[in-house]
């Protein structure tokens, strides 16, 4: 069972999505909707047994706060949710959610999380009574009756595409290729323009019959095109990071055979720095022969430790993955000699902004001894345009505070090579309904 498994309000869960999203057994009223929480639906009672054993916490959480409440449903929490402006849904979804964290004393999975903010209501008057109609191309929204459906049509044909694409693929798809043996890479390639021609480039010595494969896949219909493309996105922070330094060559060439990078703040993005995806960084880089990769974070789901990756090649090609389990501030001064100095610091999804207001912001300190180095390249992505601005408007606050100078080479560019898997966003309104893991992309140069 997967904590990362999203959930539509519209669909079963448990459906292989892009084979069976016929109306035939998405219709909402032949779904079998979970009587205790109203929250979740599904095919059939088989699917709604087997996925019991990952809902009935979430769903007795909502039942138990549904029922000291004495509400028929968990929404009608602050009166009618029919008669709740928008800004009145969005406290009454975050009531909800606190309330159901703490019931669970502990946070909420994506699909709990998704059920909570884009729950089974018309989308243009709230109203949860009935069988609604959905969206007959992304079913992950409905509507109460066919005048509200075209009353919101112009609108939600905006984000239709990409909330098709969101239900329908599983995140943990892990990629089928393996690579042994780097090539060197094609003499005179220009640099890809975004990452579906990366992979293209990348991946057409791996087995012609199947470079056709990654032609046409941006709009993926079959469970093996969701699979392919899941591969390609899985590409996303290693290519992002070519781009970055592709950029920085402009400023500032890459003249060693060794390259250091310091992710900082890593997470859960260590499981796409892997054998599959690492080799990418040789492909485009034929000069360098080893690669230190350190993740410093606090949050580091492993422990502190390294491993080797090799490949075999006219030269062996090696990237040593350090991970070190701390702040970023803790790191440096223990780091060894090898270690210590980077070619390059990568944020990935960073989040400077996000708890910048609070005296304990977690990236001050690490921000500083960034900003400390001489001359080094640092990029960070982020989710949302607007993320990156006030992010880099984090750096200048400390830079300033720092007297530390740095030289802005990239301001938030919307990235071509972010992971084009669509995420619903749980905070915007009308804009960024959609965002994309590394989806704008900014590069600075240190201590001008
Ligand atoms: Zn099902
Ligand atoms: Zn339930
Ligand atoms: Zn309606
Ligand atoms: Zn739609």
């Amino acid at each position: 069972m997967s904590k990362n498994r999203k959930v539509s309000a519209f669909r079963c869960c448990l459906c292989p999505n892009p084979e069976r999203p016929t109306t035939e057994n998405l219709l909402d009223f032949k779904l079998l909707r979970c009587q205790s929480c109203k929250l979740i639906s599904y095919c059939g009672p088989q699917h709604q047994k087997d996925h019991w054993p990952e809902h009935k916490d979430f769903c007795r959480a909502i039942t138990s706060a549904r029922k000291e409440w004495k509400l028929n449903h968990i929404l009608d929490i602050n009166g009618n949710v029919t008669e709740l402006s928008a800004a009145q849904l969005r406290e009454v979804k975050f009531m909800i959610q606190t309330l159901v964290i703490i019931k669970l004393n502990r946070d909420l999975t994506l699909g709990e999380r998704e059920l909570i903010w884009f729950p089974r209501i018309c989308n243009v008057c709230n109203s949860h009574e009935g069988p609604l109609i959905p969206c007959p191309n992304c079913f992950a929204i409905g509507y109460c009756s066919e005048e509200h459906r075209v009353e919101d049509i112009v609108e939600h044909l905006r984000v239709c595409s990409e909330l098709h694409l969101c239900y329908n693929f599983a995140l943990e798809s892990l990629p089928d290729d393996d690579v042994k043996h780097i090539p060197s890479s094609m003499v005179d390639a220009n640099f890809p323009k975004d990452l579906f021609e990366m992979h293209r480039l990348s991946t057409a010595f791996l087995n012609k019959d199947r470079t056709d494969d990654f032609l046409g896949i941006r709009q993926p219909n079959t469970s093996s095109e969701y699979q392919k493309f899941a591969n390609v996105c899985n590409l996303s922070n290693v290519a992002t990071v070519l781009h970055g330094l592709n950029i920085v060559q402009d400023y500032k060439p890459l003249v060693s055979s060794i390259l250091t990078i310091h992710i900082v703040g890593a997470n859960t993005e260590i499981a796409l720095f892997t054998r599959y995806e690492c080799w990418l960084l040789f492909y485009w880089l034929p000069t360098i022969f080893y690669i230190n990769l350190i993740f410093i974070g606090p949050e580091l789901p492993v422990e502190n430790g390294f491993t080797e990756i090799s490949y075999a090649s006219t030269r062996k090609k090696v990237v040593k993955v350090v991970y070190k389990k701390m702040k970023y501030e803790e790191f440096i001064p223990l780091a060894s000699e090898n270690q210590k100095t980077p070619d390059l610091i990568v944020c990935l999804n960073c989040g400077f902004a996000e708890h910048a207001s609070e005296s304990n912001n977690s990236w001050s300190e690490a921000i500083a001894v960034m900003l400390r180095f001489k001359d080094i390249p640092m990029m960070f992505t982020s989710y949302v345009k607007t993320e990156a601005t006030s992010n880099m408007k984090v750096l200048r606050e400390i830079a300033d505070g720092g007297k530390n100078e740095f030289e802005i080479i990239c301001d938030g560019d919307l990235n071509l090579f972010r992971d084009h898997r669509p995420f619903r966003n749980f905070i915007g309104y009308k804009t960024d309904v959609i965002y994309y893991y590394n989806g704008y992309l900014s590069v600075i140069l240190t201590g001008k």
